[in-house]
């Protein structure tokens, strides 16, 4: 048995149970504890101004230092599409 495929670790938003695996995979992100899936609901949100290509600026402090997802952030901003499927 392998323990990284153990589902070990979960999501803060959805409660959803993933493994190391996940992580590496990108499907889960340990740095938040919140997984793709709900990253995905708050790019396509309108309450949030997450992964929103048109408001991340790393030059504001509140994007480059104080947003709890500016690790995330940029990567959903950024690829087109991410938070459409
Ligand atoms: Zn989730």
């Amino acid at each position: 048995m392998d323990s990284i495929d153990k589902k070990l670790l979960w999501c803060l938003l959805c409660d959803e149970k993933f493994s190391l695996a996940d992580i590496e995979n990108g499907i889960y992100y340990s740095a938040t504890g919140i997984c793709k899936e709900c990253y995905k609901k708050m790019a396509k949100s309108e309450q949030s101004c997450f992964g929103k290509k048109e408001v991340y600026d790393q030059s504001t402090l509140e994007c480059a230092t104080f947003c709890p997802d500016r690790k995330i952030c940029p990567t959903f901003a950024i690829q087109k599409g991410v938070g459409k499927t």
